[in-house]
């Protein structure tokens, strides 16, 4: 603890925290310490982890990136970092992340940029930015992020780190603030696939207080982590070939695919005749859903109340004007939009028709395939400002990634090398719902 604590005092430029919890983790290290000598500790005695700051946690603060919960503290502790916690985990702050998880470079946060450590002046990814930063730059062992639509992999792969998006359901949501509830998901960002798969042994499983948590029983992950057969692969031909995709990301990824032919697995590209028609489904979706999702934000029940209201309806206006950033206004205003009575069956029913036709397109790969391989992001990280103005070139980076979430499918970022300027490349690998054990002993 103190070793991480010191590490976070001297990479305080990175951003990566917006709270640290330095006595209680303290205190926490001598009880865990304790039970070690008492024979007694946990499955993460020692580990120290960081969370990212839309998990709640009983009695510490928690604002989603966002000024709009300014000051709010939790009642109450998420169930996947009670479970952490009931094995010994020792938790050191919270982290930075893009307002209510929606982006994916960490500059929608109202605490700033999170800054990745391989390079300053580039972003860590996001949304979950200060939880990957803070694993590379070893400011905690481990932490938890959330992913709706790459938040947990694309800043894993922009840091040089390994990130896990279980299949949806398998980790309860309970106190995780929502972003968009059908896509959300829990998920650590660690060192290693054996750590991740720790992790999502100890997280998952059902809960009383998620009725959507599925309630197939958790493999032991951990046990798992060796192949002992060889996994037919289908790879995305357009992550190798098309040229939206960076040359040298294009290069590594055919490399890693070398490498698991050479281990003697059956690797084949494929083509994914619906893959165009995944961001804006992905887009149109999450939008609703957050539009819904973040209207209790009202100014009369948690955080940020304006002090220039003047009567109940300036109340709700200039409190939600002034609380939440550019980037959730576009959102909540885009998925009003669809929503709304005049246009719900030419987009929100129109998606939800599509994100059917995705799933069963995606449930027939995965009767020929056990997985499938693609690159993360179609570049490394990107300098601070470069995209900022420019909403839909940030939206189309997350290609690769939005499928998972769309189908409910577990998938992994896993380092794969860097390119010429040392930054991180990551390599993606995505299983059928529930094929968590094949996934992690594949990307270990
Ligand atoms: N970048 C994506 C978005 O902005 C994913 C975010 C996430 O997974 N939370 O929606």
């Amino acid at each position: 603890v103190q070793h991480y604590l010191q590490r976070i005092d001297d990479h305080k430029h990175l951003n990566a925290f917006v709270a640290v919890y330095a006595d209680e983790a303290r205190q926490r290290a001598d009880e865990v310490d304790a039970k070690v000598k008492e024979g007694k500790a946990g499955r993460l005695a020692g580990m120290v982890l960081g969370i990212k700051d839309v998990l709640c946690y009983n009695q510490h603060g928690v604002q989603a990136g966002s000024r709009i919960l300014d000051g709010f503290v939790s009642q109450f502790t998420a169930t996947a970092v009670q479970r952490v916690i009931d094995e010994d985990v020792i938790i050191i702050g919270r982290q930075n992340c893009d307002e209510f998880a929606m982006g994916s470079s960490n500059e929608n946060s109202a605490f700033g940029p999170a800054r990745n450590a391989d390079d300053t002046d580039r972003v860590p990814g996001g949304s979950s930015g200060g939880s990957a930063v803070a694993v590379q730059a070893g400011l905690c062992l481990a932490s938890l992020g959330s992913d709706t639509g790459g938040s947990v992999r694309q800043p894993a792969a922009f840091c040089g780190t390994v990130g896990l998006k279980p299949t949806y359901a398998r980790v309860s949501r309970w106190g995780l603030i929502a972003y968009a509830s059908s896509f959300d998901c829990i998920g650590p960002i660690t060192r290693s696939v054996e750590d991740a798969a720790l992790l999502l042994e100890i997280m998952g499983g059902a809960d009383e207080f998620d009725s959507t948590v599925s309630r197939n029983s958790v493999p032991a992950y951990t046990k798992q982590l060796t192949l002992n057969r060889p996994l037919r692969i289908g790879y995305l031909r357009d992550g190798v070939e098309s040229e939206g995709v960076d040359p040298v990301i294009r290069q590594k990824t055919r490399e890693a695919l070398d490498r698991l032919r050479e281990q003697g697995h059956t690797v084949e590209p494929v083509d994914f005749p619906l893959l165009k028609h995944i961001l804006p489904t992905y887009y149109i979706l999450t939008t609703a859903e957050a539009s819904s999702n973040l209207s209790r934000f009202d100014g009369v029940r948690f955080g940020y109340r304006s002090p220039a209201a003047t009567d109940l309806e300036s109340l709700y206006k200039k409190s939600r004007t002034d609380g939440f950033g550019d980037e959730v206004r576009r959102r909540i205003i885009l998925g009003t939009f669809a929503l709304s009575s005049s246009y719900y069956d030419a987009y929100y029913t129109k998606a939800q028709q599509v994100r059917r036709l995705i799933k069963n397109e995606t449930d027939a790969f995965f009767t020929q395939y056990d997985l499938m391989a693609s690159p993360v992001t179609p570049t490394t990280a990107f300098r601070i400002g470069e995209k900022s103005s420019d909403p839909l070139q940030m939206y189309l980076a997350d290609i690769f990634t939005v499928q998972a979430n769309v189908v409910g499918c577990p998938a992994i970022s896993v380092p794969n090398g860097t390119d010429e300027n040392g930054l991180s490349i990551g390599f993606q690998l995505m299983a059928a719902p529930f094929q968590e054990a094949d996934l992690l002993a594949a990307a270990n």
